[in-house]
């Protein structure tokens, strides 16, 4: 584990985060910048940068676990519709250089498309707020 890597830390749980879903292979975790409400990573245990670097038999849990967390944010907050995906690469947006997949539940009809993944539909999260939003989604 890169000592300098944030989603690292979180995974090692020596940085705090809202940990909505977890399994051997995956940790999900509500963004500290909530674009829009419930909005959360999904990423890898195992360090990689991107998809590109992330070993074969680990993209599969990954996927699945983005399907669990969709269920769940579906679930406990019964949005519209959501925009799921990727920066990839620092042109792209990506700011931090491990592997993550944004979850973003839409819930204003008619918005913006894709886009969504530099766009606030939301606003930052306050760590009680958040800590309430993630119980939510967890046992949903
Ligand atoms: P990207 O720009 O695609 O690399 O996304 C990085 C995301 O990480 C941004 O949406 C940030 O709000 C989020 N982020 C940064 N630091 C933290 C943190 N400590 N806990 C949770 N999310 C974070
Ligand atoms: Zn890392």
């Amino acid at each position: 584990m890169p000592d300098d890597c944030l989603f690292c830390r979180i995974v090692a749980g020596q940085i705090p985060a809202e940990r909505v879903h977890e399994t051997g292979q995956v940790l999900a975790f509500l963004d500290i910048m909530q674009a829009s409400r419930g909005h959360t990573l999904v990423v890898p245990k195992v360090h990689a940068a991107s998809l590109l670097d992330l070993p074969d038999q680990a993209a599969a849990g990954l996927f699945g676990a983005v399907k669990v967390v969709m269920g769940k944010i579906d679930r406990a907050l019964s949005p519209l519709a959501f925009n799921v995906g990727w920066n990839h690469g620092q042109a792209a947006g990506q700011h931090v250089f491990h592997l993550h997949v944004h979850v973003l539940p839409r819930f204003t009809p008619g918005g913006p498309g894709v886009q969504a993944l530099g766009i606030s539909e939301g606003d930052g999260g306050d760590r009680l707020r958040l800590a309430a939003l993630a119980e939510a989604i967890r046992s949903a």
